[in-house]
């Protein structure tokens, strides 16, 4: 999957994706990451950006030319005809696993990011094809949650997670939550890992898990079920 990243501060989301599985996935080729600079599409001399809102009101609103320019030169520099073209805001869906599924059949996602007090609606009316919130908080600009748009798609690569993690096995899967797990040592100042998981007995490990994971979700996140 190739993602071409458009907004203020690419470095933010370039920095936030440069480690750890998303690192192995850009060098394994499961996804390309591209991200443009807004300001340089910005118009006239001074790569002007935003300007005030009409009919009044606080703060600047990011203007249309420059987004539309680049999405354009985006598109046309890499021989994209049709994709998705996602604007990070808090109107949009909030951002669920699910969301994220829906998405794993594109071969190129445009994600563009916000700044200041939104986004021209001229842009989210015609040239944004989804809007997508990563919760119901406001944030100062849409690179992190481009960032987190992008780890959540890219682990739903098959290939990107390893052998030792997997997807099924997470949490969110089956509107469940995981069950928990423990490590070594076996005990830890009196605390003791139950005595299922050191039984070697594969099924009744199965079982446990299932049912831990069933009264985990009910304590944790009721509203799942
Ligand atoms: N004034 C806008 C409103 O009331 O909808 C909020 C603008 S916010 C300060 C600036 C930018 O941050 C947004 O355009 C969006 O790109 C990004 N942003 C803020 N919160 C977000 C969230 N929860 N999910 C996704 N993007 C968000």
């Amino acid at each position: 999957m190739n993602f071409y990243t458009l907004s203020l501060f690419p470095n933010l989301i370039k920095d936030s994706l440069k480690e750890g599985i998303i690192k192995n996935a850009i060098k394994n080729k499961h996804i390309k990451l591209y991200n443009y600079d807004l300001r340089e599409f910005g118009v006239g001399k001074n790569k002007q950006l935003d300007d005030t809102s009409y009919g009044g009101g606080p703060g600047m609103i990011l203007k249309p030319e420059p987004i539309f320019e680049a999405v354009q030169y985006i598109k046309h520099s890499n021989n994209i005809t049709n994709c998705p073209i996602i604007l990070m805001s808090p109107q949009g869906k909030v951002l669920k696993q699910s969301i994220a599924k829906n998405f794993i059949t594109e071969t190129d996602l445009i994600i563009i990011s916000g700044r200041y007090e939104g986004v021209d609606q001229r842009v989210i009316s015609n040239l944004i094809t989804h809007e997508i919130s990563i919760g119901d908080y406001i944030l100062s600009g849409g690179e992190l949650p481009t960032a987190v748009f992008i780890e959540v798609l890219s682990r739903t690569i098959p290939g990107v997670l390893g052998n030792k993690e997997s997807l099924s096995d997470e949490s969110l899967n089956n509107n469940k939550i995981k069950y928990p797990v423990y490590t070594k040592p076996k005990s830890f100042k009196g605390m003791d890992v139950p005595e299922v998981l050191l039984s070697g007995n594969h099924e009744q490990i199965s079982k446990w898990r299932l049912k831990n994971s069933d009264i985990n979700t009910k304590i944790k996140r009721p509203d799942l079920i």
